[in-house]
């Protein structure tokens, strides 16, 4: 079996071209009882429904130190990120957030209390970001990144963050920290829950 470079696959668009059930060509309509354009079958009937995609990433601290990862996929490739990225079927926000951190920064961590959720409407997704208390500050970034590492506040490479929800929720995170949010261990920190301001070119 012939297996191809990583570089020749592609995630395809949401918007599909055939039927999944039968592979008859697919009809944008408004369903009978719906209200809104559909991929609808005219063949077999399937209505093919898209639903936003959950993002789950965490924020993870070491030390006062944020730590960052270097993208090495797109989009946004070379930009900072937090660990990030989309949540698998079969597990729950706060385990794709661990698996992301696991991935992208090889970073052991204790996941803290959930801290932003951010509606992305142009990119029909839904972000959140918990917490994290980074264990050690041995890192084994994955192939999803060139690099990973700690960043005190003054220096967060801000015009190379890849993500405004990234970069949101670094300033709740700072403006929180100033204010004293975290000073008591028995105190938790408020959940920012927020959309991206429109209109944008990214997220
Ligand atoms: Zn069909």
């Amino acid at each position: 079996m012939t297996t191809q470079p990583s570089s020749f696959y592609f995630p395809a668009p949401r918007s599909q071209k055939f039927c999944s059930q039968c592979a008859t060509e697919i009809s944008y309509i408004t369903p009978p009882d719906d209200n809104r354009l559909r991929a609808v079958c005219q063949s077999c009937g399937a209505v093919h429904y898209q639903n936003p995609r959950n993002v789950v990433g965490v924020l993870p601290i070491f030390n006062d130190k944020i730590l960052l990862c270097r993208r090495a996929i797109s989009p946004r490739y070379n930009k900072w990120t937090l660990p990030a990225g989309f949540m698998e079927l079969g597990e729950t926000t706060a385990q794709g957030a661990m698996r992301e951190t696991q991935e992208e920064a090889g970073a052991q961590i204790e996941l803290g209390p959930l801290y932003t959720v951010i509606n992305v409407p142009h990119a029909e997704q839904v972000h959140f970001f918990y917490l994290a208390k980074v264990l050690s500050p041995e890192l084994a970034p994955g192939p999803e990144s060139l690099e990973a590492g700690f960043f005190s506040p003054e220096t967060i490479p801000w015009d190379e963050l890849a993500f405004r929800t990234v970069i949101t929720t670094l300033e709740h995170y700072l403006d929180d920290k100033k204010n004293g949010v975290f000073d008591s261990p028995h105190k938790k920190p408020p959940v920012h829950h927020y959309d991206v301001p429109l209109p944008m070119h990214d997220f």
